[in-house]
């Protein structure tokens, strides 16, 4: 498959890519079995008129991308943003597949988008747009097929609107078909916190092999939306001083140490951290090179690239994002030996491991307590990092190419158990 004749083409499809070829040359695929397991499996592009507030009809346009299927149904979120590409979503569904596959979860990957400013609509047009986006991929999703959950841009609000949507399709409520519910409707305790405790829980774990303690550490974070507030609260908790919080606004910093509580009160009200009085004000850039223990990006892909990345001045560098390094970058920073990289695929994977936590209480109809999810979290966090950890001197090589190669050769067993159909 060349990638410049793909309908996914753009740099971050690309970036996905060159990840899982430098993987696959470290356990030597043969090439037939690298195409097959890179392209996505497939993907349908959804027309959807909304009306607005003002009579008059827009539409946009949405995708999901389901990128593997041998392993399970595939499982990933949605995003509602401005910059949504198909080639970002098939990015963003093929390191789902590795996430997934990596935590031990049965599930394949996948994602869904549309381009929208979520900014620009009141709240009926996003719950009309959140209806009409389900209601087009409804065909192809479902509990034992596809289970979106949120991303940037969605939250428990619109995923509730999606599964009622779904379920008066099906003729029944179907809760199992969406996880990051509102616990009225068979969400799950401790979703929300999910993905940010993973990333506080990594931190916490690798500063304790390098032996730093919770008040030495200063931390950094961009993106102050469900995962950065979760990981700012979280690392708040253990004693840690979070220096630094940005939106897409712009960014805040205080050497003395933000108050978390208030910085989320204040997006609460205002929908941004716009006017946020707590810190001195300064850019995304800026943020990005403030000298501090640990850096959290949890915005966007590709923040951390060849323009910044010999300036990073942290010792950690947790993914909460996905792709927030570009392979540019990977290069510099494995080269200055000096951070630590938690890779995103391992980093923020609490979120897709309590999904399916939700996703197995909602199919039983049976409900845990949060110290259970959290309990049976750690565990698989733990896990995860052990295996890595393994793999990482096995062959020698980087944190994040042994993440991806211990996901990619369990999903390419599985497919070879398989064999092809027909
Ligand atoms: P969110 O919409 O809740 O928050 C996103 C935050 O990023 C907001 O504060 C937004 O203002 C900020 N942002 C957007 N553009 C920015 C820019 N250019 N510069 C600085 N900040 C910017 O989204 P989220 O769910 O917290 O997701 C954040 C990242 O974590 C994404 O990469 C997502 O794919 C990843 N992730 C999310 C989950 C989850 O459970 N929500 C799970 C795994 C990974």
């Amino acid at each position: 498959m060349s990638l410049q004749n793909t309908i996914y083409q753009s740099s971050i499809f690309l970036q996905a890519c060159r990840q899982f070829d430098r993987a696959a040359d470290i356990l030597g695929l043969p090439t037939g079995v690298c195409e097959r397991t890179k392209q996505p499996r497939r993907c349908v592009v959804v027309s959807l008129p909304v009306r607005l507030d003002n009579g008059k009809v827009e539409t946009f346009e949405g995708y999901r991308v389901q990128h593997n299927l041998s392993t399970g149904p595939a499982k990933g979120g949605i995003r509602f943003h401005e910059h949504v590409t198909l080639g970002e979503v098939a990015a963003l569904a093929m390191w789902m597949s590795w996430k997934c596959s990596l935590v031990g979860l049965p599930y394949g990957g996948a994602k869904g988008g549309v381009i929208v400013n979520t900014h620009s609509l009141s709240k009926p047009e996003l719950e009309r747009l959140s209806r009409r986006y389900m209601q087009e991929i409804a065909p192809f999703i479902g509990p034992n097929v596809d289970i979106p959950a949120p991303d940037v841009g969605t939250d428990e609000q619109v995923m509730a609107w999606m599964v009622d949507t779904y379920s008066n399709h099906a003729g029944h409520y179907d809760p199992g078909v969406i996880t990051g519910k509102p616990m009225a409707i068979g969400g799950s305790l401790g979703r929300r916190e999910a993905t940010g405790e993973s990333v506080a829980w990594f931190v916490k774990a690798y500063l304790g092999d390098l032996r730093i303690k919770p008040g030495e550490t200063t931390v950094v974070i961009q993106g102050f939306g469900n995962v950065g507030s979760e990981a700012a609260l979280a690392l708040e908790a253990w004693g840690a001083k979070i220096i630094g919080i940005s939106d897409f606004t712009g960014g805040f910093h205080n050497p003395k140490g933000i108050n978390v509580r208030e910085a989320i009160s204040h997006v609460a009200k205002n929908r941004t951290l716009r006017g946020y009085m707590g810190g001195n004000p300064l850019t995304n850039n800026e943020l990005m090179e403030l000298p501090c223990m640990v850096l959290i990006p949890a915005a966007l892909e590709q923040v951390i690239n060849e323009n910044n990345a010999a300036n990073l001045k942290c010792r950690v560098l947790a993914e909460g994002a996905n792709g927030p390094t570009t392979n540019a970058a990977d290069k510099i920073i494995d080269a200055r030996g000096d951070i630590e990289v938690i890779p995103d695929v391992l980093c923020n994977s609490g979120g897709v491991i309590v999904s399916y936590f939700e996703w197995l209480q909602n199919l039983q109809s049976y409900y845990w307590s949060k110290e259970e999810v959290f309990e049976k979290l750690h565990k698989q966090l733990a896990k995860a990092k052990a295996s890595v950890e393994d793999k990482k001197c096995q062959y020698n090589c980087s944190r994040r190419e042994a993440a991806l190669l211990l996901g990619i050769s369990r999903v390419i067993e599985a497919k070879t158990k398989r064999g092809l159909f027909p």
